[in-house]
């Protein structure tokens, strides 16, 4: 089968001990069911250890919430003392997200690492193309809506690393090709009553990232300090611009085609252009007029973002249904943001 990936995932190494932000810290990790057995065959000091911090299927996490095989160093004494490949299935994977589509297979490593957010930005967007033994691991899905859907991803791909285009263009024209996309697959409702006003959609978009569950207690004084500081921040840098193409083309190529699935082509479109203006706005609040926030600073905000969104999974449920709820997620409240957010007319595309 072919396994489709983003030509950065070659370069990917966690950088463990280095990590300010490590996923050994502040999530749940659960044990699937072959790593449980050979924690429960481990034998020794290091055995007996392993056995009185499990408990239902997780690692007992201290007090501040870390694993409690995450050591001082930053570096875990599963790997240690029993060698990598007893670590559990979660642990050995993460970042790295799959999908698969028949026979092809597709993946990457996510944003909310902070050693895969710096690849994510530091190169232009490419795939690449290996052949893998067979795995069975795809749904039912409708072949002629698959070829359709990756047509159009690759078009929304093609937009956004198109440097020509300005990437408030590149971002409307993802919403068009997606809008199209979608009437193949229904009628998409009737506009929920667009908002015409631009500080107004600004604040509503705030008010629906305020409202998901946090992941990090700093996340939510950090983004109501950013909707203070928005109006009078320093506006889009073109320093910034290949970041958020970058970071476009990433939620375009992991979320797009998961439609082939559910039918909400629009809605993983609209959440990816939500999330490169929002993450923009975040990038100017960090930002001065003289000094716009640099590269190391824009990784850190992409992959705080990220972690928030869509490594939960309620949080992911509930921004795809604002696309199909809410005003703000409505295409022409999205391009008037677009606009104002890059200084560019979006209208006629
Ligand atoms: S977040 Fe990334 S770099 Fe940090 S410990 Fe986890 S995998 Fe490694």
């Amino acid at each position: 089968m072919i396994y489709r990936t983003p030509g950065y995932c070659r370069d990917f190494r966690c950088i463990a001990g280095d990590c300010r932000d490590s996923c050994c810290k502040g999530w749940e990790i659960d044990i699937d069911d072959e790593a449980a057995a050979r924690y429960a065959a481990a034998a020794g000091e290091f055995g007996e250890r392993l056995r009185r911090n499990i408990e239902n299927g997780s690692f007992v996490l201290t007090e501040d919430e870390r694993c409690p095989f995450l050591n001082d160093g930053g570096l875990c004494d599963i790997y240690i003392n029993l060698g990598r490949e007893s670590l559990c299935h979660i642990c050995s994977e993460h970042p790295r997200y799959y999908e698969w589509f028949g026979s092809v297979k597709e993946g990457g490593t996510g944003l909310c690492c902070e050693a895969s957010a710096k690849l994510i930005l530091s190169q232009p967007f490419t795939l690449c193309e290996v052949e893998v033994s067979d795995e069975e691991a795809a749904g039912e899905y409708d072949g002629e809506l698959f070829s359709l859907l990756l047509e159009a991803r690759t078009a929304m791909l093609d937009a956004v690393n198109a440097e020509e285009l300005p990437i408030g263009r590149a971002l409307a024209q993802v919403l068009d090709i997606a809008e199209e996309a979608q009437q193949y697959i229904d009628i998409p409702d009737a506009p929920h009553g667009a908002c015409t006003d631009i500080s107004e959609a600004e604040k509503e978009i705030f008010r629906c990232f305020s409202e998901l569950e946090p992941i990090d207690r700093e996340w939510l004084p950090y983004i109501k300090s950013c909707e203070e500081k928005l109006p009078s921040a320093p506006l889009h840098s073109e320093e910034h611009t290949p970041y958020l193409r970058r970071i476009a083309a990433y939620f375009i190529f992991r979320y797009v085609m998961k439609s082939v699935y559910d039918g909400n082509v629009l809605g993983y479109a609209a959440f990816a252009a939500v999330s490169t203006v929002f993450i923009s706005w975040l990038y100017r609040c960090g930002s001065t007029e003289e000094k716009p926030c640099g590269f190391e600073e824009c990784a850190v905000i992409a992959k705080n973002y990220s972690k928030e969104t869509e490594y939960c999974e309620e949080n992911m449920e509930k921004l795809l249904r604002l696309s199909e709820t809410g005003t703000v997620f409505d295409i022409s409240t999205l391009k008037l943001l677009i606009a104002d957010s890059f200084g560019e007319n979006v209208d006629n595309i």
